[in-house]
């Protein structure tokens, strides 16, 4: 029987990946759902090569466009955020990938777990606003929620075959980005450039500005919580520059086991599309004499103060995650168009999550408006800097 794969947010980085494993596995998958938000022409390539039951395309103003181009194809073309919501309830699905970014991967997840959909979750944006909703309806729906992210991916695989035996704490790996070990006055003036080009992964922008700022592993710091039921205090992160220890568990024994291989997110892709199997893959091997020396640092929270608001966002809960989480997205957007320097996009999150109310037990409804009242006010602080 074949898998049958809805890919959110196929024409991004992680999107396109899926399609090169599934390519490399026709008789483990089938691509029955394609989506994405803006990139038209790669979605109808793709639809063309892959010939999935449907594609949505989220800018209603290229439904035109798309549907035109494969008027010729067996393929139905439908457009907006509503129709991605509904089409992962779709009968004819068996996983769904989330690798939409940000807060807009959450509805259609909860609409996919609600309808007993498998989840490779590679939108952690999604478990870091709502991670209590989400856990509580997976264990309800009795859905499993696999890892994409390569870190969790890594906590993961290093868990199986220990589900009864109590994990102490985890260590997840940070590359420490392209700036690792600089001042807090050359930060001052890092640029666009500068902080788009990480050392070892290639990624989408959102996710490559994240992972300057640190920000990227305070969301996995919480997505971990929720993904593994952890402990603020049970999670740390240590940087490893060579990014071939992809993340630790240690478990009551003083026992610790890492997963580990050259950095290509491929493999934490292929394995939660093939949990509990594991599929052949041509990817290139781990060479020990390529990497004499793995070195390990502690991470600078004073410069990466995001980490710190991170950790504060997950041990008060409720909804400052959330809060946190939209303030960075308005962050990261206005630092990409030049608006704000790097360091001031720590600045928003910090008055974002001061100033935005806050609610302990948000409901679903909740996180939507405080969501939108966090951007708001990330927009009106940026403009009245
Ligand atoms: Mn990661």
């Amino acid at each position: 029987m074949k898998k049958r794969v809805a890919i959110l947010g196929s024409t991004g980085s992680i999107g396109k990946q899926t399609l090169e494993v599934i390519k490399q596995h026709p008789d483990k998958f089938e691509v029955e759902v394609l989506t994405a938000l803006n990139s038209a022409e790669d979605l109808i390539e793709q639809a063309r090569g892959f010939q999935p039951d449907a594609v949505i395309i989220g800018n209603k103003e290229k439904y035109d466009l798309v549907k035109e181009s494969l008027a010729n194809d067996p393929v139905k073309v439908y457009a907006g955020s509503e129709a991605i919501a509904q089409i992962v309830q779709g009968e004819n699905i068996d996983i769904v990938l989330t690798a939409m970014v940000g807060f807009s991967g959450l509805t259609p997840t909860i609409n996919a777990i609600k309808s007993g959909k498998t989840i490779a979750l590679a939108n952690k944006e999604t478990m870091v606003v709502a991670g209590e909703i989400v856990t509580e309806l997976a264990h309800k729906h009795k859905v499993s929620i696999l890892p994409v992210d390569s870190e969790h991916s890594a906590i993961f695989q290093c868990l199986v075959g220990e589900f009864q035996n109590p994990v102490e704490k985890i260590y997840l790996t940070a590359s420490g980005g392209p700036f690792r070990g600089k001042s807090l006055d050359h930060m001052m003036t890092v640029t666009r450039e500068e902080a788009l080009n990480h050392p070892n992964w290639s990624m989408g922008n959102k996710i490559t500005i994240d992972s300057a700022s640190m920000m990227n592993k305070g969301l996995e710091a919480i997505e971990a919580k929720w993904l593994f039921g952890l402990k603020p205090e049970q999670i740390d992160i240590i940087v490893h520059p060579q990014s071939i220890i992809h993340s630790i568990v240690q478990f009551r024994d003083g026992s610790m086991k890492a997963q580990m291989g050259l950095p290509d997110m491929r493999l934490p892709i292929q394995y939660a599309l093939t949990f509990p199997e594991r599929a052949e893959s041509n990817f290139e091997r781990f060479n020990f004499l390529d990497y004499p020396q793995l070195t390990f640092e502690k991470l600078n929270e004073k410069i990466f103060r995001n980490v710190t608001m991170a950790y504060q966002a997950m041990e008060k809960g409720g909804s400052l995650p959330c809060v946190m989480n939209a303030a960075n997205e308005v962050a990261v957007e206005m630092f990409l168009n030049g608006t704000i320097g790097f360091l001031q996009m720590s600045d928003v999150i910090e008055e974002a999550m001061d100033k935005v109310e806050y609610i302990s037990h948000p409901t679903l409804d909740d996180y939507i408006i405080l969501d939108k009242a966090s951007r708001d006010f990330a927009y009106r602080y940026i403009k009245n800097l």
